[in-house]
């Protein structure tokens, strides 16, 4: 039976991809960020293309009046999303506390909320978000910390990601990661080893993509590893696709690398989803995006 769900106007919490991207396999949920733009620039991110001054982090204007609004229109069935196009933890967030003060407003009304972030100031929240409806998904793009000082220059250290998705899942949080964007040559190869890493901790589930390239996003990328530009310029520019305004690899080695992924991920008995790929019967999860780790602890009460 197919549900059709009625999103009303809202300021702060909006549908996530109102505009249903070809690939996007995504359960319908909305979206929220405390932020708008994000401090961590990684080389790959995609804001660039369509928010002003991205890379400059700014809370946004009268945020929780806003969001006590909009959780009045607020459908229960879809979750929450915080945030898509924004890190909700930047190091800002240690002393604005936006985003703790928005999972304690959400939460507490018993909606379903899944964080997404590259940082471990999460687990200062970790009180509200295991006692709640609430997933947390760390991204973690490669083991090789001088790698990720290169590909995401401010986010925390993937020692420190792997720490916090320790601590979570110590704390009874059900987590997943992102293991994305594999760009081909710098961080596919050891996507294996990274699975192996998560599984042992505790992550239920995987999602995975390859790099989308943006003119703006390839440029910062062959700016920071000239070695690559030859490869990547060929694969993405002469054989790769265009889907919506991104490029991508070709279609057959995109589905090579995650199938390598995936097969790993099955070796671990993990779910296993892909990101905007179109690829659905690679996803063994019950979502792509891992939402469906999301505990229906209990309806309203106070955090
Ligand atoms: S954390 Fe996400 S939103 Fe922030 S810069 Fe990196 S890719 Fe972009």
């Amino acid at each position: 039976m197919t549900m059709l769900f009625v999103v009303e106007e809202m300021s702060v919490i909006t549908p996530f991809d109102p505009w249903r991207g070809r690939f996007c396999t995504c359960p319908p949920k909305y979206s929220l960020s405390p932020y708008v733009g994000c401090a961590h620039q990684c080389l790959y991110c995609y804001i660039t293309a369509y928010i002003p001054d991205a890379f400059r982090l700014r809370p946004k204007k009268d945020f929780l009046k806003k969001l006590r609004r909009d959780l009045r229109k607020v459908d229960p069935r879809l979750h929450i999303s915080i945030s898509n196009s924004s890190d909700p933890y930047p190091p800002q967030e240690a002393e604005k506390q936006l985003t703790r003060r928005a999972l304690q407003e959400i939460l507490s009304r018993g909606l379903r909320v899944q964080i997404i972030t590259k940082s471990d100031i999460v687990c200062r929240d970790v009180d509200i978000v295991s006692r709640g409806n609430c997933s947390v998904s760390i991204t973690i793009t490669t083991l090789d910390e001088s790698l990720a000082k290169k590909l995401e220059p401010n986010a925390p250290s993937p020692k420190k990601r792997l720490s916090a998705l320790e601590k979570l899942v110590e704390e009874g949080v059900p987590c997943s990661a992102r293991v994305d964007p594999l760009i081909p040559g710098l961080n596919d190869e050891e996507a294996v080893e990274l699975v192996g890493e998560l599984a042992s901790i505790g992550v239920l589930h995987i999602c995975s993509s390859t790099y989308k390239a943006k003119p703006d996003n390839f440029q910062r990328l062959v700016s920071a590893f000239p070695e690559f530009e030859q490869k990547l310029r060929k694969l993405y520019w002469v054989e790769g696709q265009k889907v919506g305004r991104a490029r991508y690899l070709p279609s057959s080695m995109r589905k090579e690398m995650l199938l390598k992924v995936r097969k790993e991920v099955d070796r671990y008995g993990l779910t296993f989803g892909v990101c905007r790929e179109g690829f659905p019967s690679l996803n063994s999860g019950a979502t792509c995006d891992g939402s469906h780790l999301i505990p229906k602890r209990f309806g309203p009460t106070s955090l």
